[in-house]
């Protein structure tokens, strides 16, 4: 997608989000960062009903150039540009197996080796906070030190990454995590890998590139 300019690549983020099955409706949101501030899909609109002109900028206050209303969840999406500089750009989705296992406030833990691709040897699920607020905000911020996915509690998931592509390969694969997981516990609670060899996959991560 390098070729399109940012506004069209966010915007076929956003839809490929929904037409991948990973969130439904005007639930979730997306963004990247933007010069000083950061662009970001506009509130409650049907992605298939947005174009590029209903895209919102916005400086990291909260300081909003463009017709629509940005995310209800801007302050999330600011705050982590903000905390995390690594961040390019910020997914948000209702997706329903992280969402599922977040109404039940279960983190992932290291039942399988991919659990590293977030960063870590688990997927923490941050505690329940009003959609849009400062308290879900920092809620998420926590859950993601040292991250680059989260649950977020009794509603869905986050993630972070140098770009959108690699956002939305990343919230693909902590949604099939999630997926896994849940089919393990219909059978049994699965057994975890030990911490070391969480860390030798997390080395060994650094190198997996084409
Ligand atoms: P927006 O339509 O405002 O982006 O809200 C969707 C959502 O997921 C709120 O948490
Ligand atoms: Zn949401």
């Amino acid at each position: 997608m390098s070729g399109l300019g940012l506004r069209a690549q966010l915007l076929a983020t956003a839809r490929a989000m929904n037409s991948q099955g990973l969130n439904q409706g005007t639930s979730g949101n997306v963004s990247v960062r933007d010069g000083s501030g950061l662009l970001i899909t506009p509130s409650a609109l049907p992605y298939d009903r947005c174009g590029e002109d209903d895209l919102v900028w916005m400086d990291g206050e909260g300081k909003v150039e463009g017709r629509r209303k940005p995310s209800s969840e801007w302050r999330m999406h600011a705050a982590i540009y903000r905390y995390y500089p690594q961040a390019g750009a910020v997914l948000h989705a209702h997706s329903l197996y992280c969402t599922t296992l977040a109404c039940l406030e279960r983190p992932i833990p290291a039942f399988h080796y991919m659990v590293a691709m977030a960063g870590g040897d688990s997927i923490r699920c941050a505690p329940y906070a009003t959609f849009g607020t400062q308290a879900l905000s920092d809620a998420a911020i926590a859950a993601l030190e040292d991250r680059s996915a989260a649950l977020l509690g009794h509603h869905g998931m986050i993630c972070l990454a140098a770009d959108l592509d690699h956002v939305l390969a990343l919230a693909i694969e902590v949604e099939t995590l999630a997926r896994m997981y849940l089919q393990a516990l219909q059978v049994a609670e699965p057994p975890l890998l030990p911490r070391a060899e969480m860390a030798e996959v997390l080395r060994r991560f650094a190198d997996y590139k084409a």
